[in-house]
């Protein structure tokens, strides 16, 4: 360090404002495609910055707007994947249809082109818009035969539901202010679009239901705020025990759900105790005290004929056979 440095330290104020201009800049870089033209000069804007200040996590206002940033991104994500399916179930009924339909001619070929643009589409608004013009052109040869008539009018009805189910999605408010865990409404979404894929690909899904034991005595001997600070720090311990593509949501009070996707039952047992360890390892620091919560845990793995409401029950069963048990420990659902 030169001796410059050493005698003139920047000063607070200036180190908060370059703290809050530090978030800011990571926040929207987070938000931008990597080939994005400004991406680059974020990235040194960056390094120019953390020169001026010393690492630390941030706080206060810096910590406020990193968490609307992380907010943002959640919900922007959570958009992308809706938006691939909606691509994915145009292309796939669209493809049926014209093997229906033969595959000669100039129908095949303006189809053809319509699902390459389904396929480079960004917004809601445009796979509505082409897959109108796909519709439009399919009813051209849609008396074709009967079979085909019944191709038509299945892709109708999908692809209106789920074009309902998105413009309600784009919405709603998806992340929970408290926790800055996806809320209800984002699960709702997002179970019945799961278990949809799971009847079509098969993959491996498990539900796992989190309830905060005792929590009503928690709050009754600390208070409610402090009681909200668990509620923080558990979800974000959650969070931490999961890997990036599981999602965390917070689906009431103080019970979360989270989604394992891409996952055996043998690995979905790991992570589902693995989750009730990293909480009970946790701790909360109040007035110099140590306070430590626990939880109650079910995993329920998707099976064949449950719909998103089943699934649940049988995992919010099984996390309250874990409470009559004795609490902090986790139950499979049969
Ligand atoms: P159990 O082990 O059986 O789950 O007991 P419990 O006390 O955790 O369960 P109970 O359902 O009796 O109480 C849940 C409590 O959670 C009651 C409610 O006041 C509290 N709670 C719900 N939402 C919030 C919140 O947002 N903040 C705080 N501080 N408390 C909340
Ligand atoms: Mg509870
Ligand atoms: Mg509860």
């Amino acid at each position: 360090m030169s001796k410059d440095q050493e005698i003139n330290p920047p000063n607070e104020f200036t180190e908060r404002v370059s703290r809050l201009l530090l978030v800011c800049v990571q926040g929207i870089m987070e938000l931008l495609d990597k080939t994005d033209n400004l991406f680059p000069q974020l990235q040194s804007l960056t390094q120019v910055i953390r020169k001026a200040v010393r690492p630390k996590p941030p706080e206060g206002l810096a910590k406020e707007v990193q968490d609307y940033f992380v907010r943002l991104r959640l919900e922007k994500e959570f958009r992308g994947a809706e938006q691939n399916e909606m691509k994915q179930i145009v292309v796939d009924l669209t493809e049926t249809i014209m093997e229906m339909a033969g595959n000669s001619g100039q129908f095949t070929e303006s189809i053809g082109e319509q699902i390459a643009k389904v396929k480079a589409a960004t917004s809601l608004q445009d796979i509505l818009a082409i897959k109108e013009e796909i519709v439009f052109q399919t009813e051209i040869i849609r008396n074709k035969s009967l079979s085909l008539r019944k191709e038509l009018e299945e892709f109708h009805e999908i692809t209106h539901n789920l074009s309902q189910r998105l413009e309600q999605s784009e919405a709603r408010v998806l992340i929970d202010p408290l926790t800055n865990v996806f809320n209800r409404n984002a699960y709702e979404v997002k179970i019945t679009q799961v278990v949809r894929e799971f009847n079509r690909y098969g993959d491996g899904f498990s539900l796992v239901v989190v309830d905060i034991d005792h929590f009503k005595n928690f709050n009754d001997t600390y208070g409610h705020q402090v009681g909200d600070q668990v509620l923080i720090s558990v979800a974000s311990t959650l969070r931490e025990a999961v890997r990036t593509t599981d999602q965390v949501y917070r689906y009431g009070g103080e019970e979360f759900a989270i989604l394992l996707v891409k996952i055996d039952p043998e690995n979905a047992a790991k992570l589902a105790k693995k989750i009730l360890t990293s909480v009970e390892k946790d701790y909360f620091v109040f007035k110099d005290q140590k306070l430590n919560v626990t939880i109650s845990v079910g995993l329920a793995n998707l099976q064949k004929d449950d719909t998103a409401s089943t699934w649940f029950d049988r995992a919010d069963k099984a996390m309250y056979e874990a409470k009559k048990a004795g609490r902090n420990r986790m139950v499979v659902a049969p």
